[in-house]
């Protein structure tokens, strides 16, 4: 299967998508994403199964579109978040400079 950029509207393979996650907010439980082809940033909940894509919005995410991702899992670490996927797994760092800005 293949996953869509929203802005450019290039699609992906599962590898590729999710190797340019970066940045997991456990607070907000997101993941920061650049499209390696549009250099777009966008943000998007890994959900069981799924992928939610959606905007901010009085602090809260709203999930707006799911796509579903057969077989995605999800795994919060302390600092990271792991999503595997057919064997794979990509790990997700959150950025410390999220939690320095927390205190
Ligand atoms: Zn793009």
């Amino acid at each position: 299967m293949l996953i869509p950029c929203l802005a450019c509207d290039s699609r992906f393979h599962p590898d590729e998508f999710f190797r340019a996650c970066h940045d997991y907010n456990r607070g907000r439980d997101l993941v920061a994403w650049t499209c390696p082809r549009c250099g777009n940033r966008d943000e998007l909940r890994v959900l069981p199964g799924e992928l939610g894509f959606g905007y901010p919005r009085r602090g809260r995410f709203d999930v707006h579109d799911r796509l579903r991702v057969p077989g995605l899992r999800r795994h919060r670490q302390d600092l990271r978040l792991d999503i595997s996927l057919d064997q794979k797994v990509w790990r997700v760092p959150t950025r410390l400079g999220h939690m320095a800005g927390a205190r």
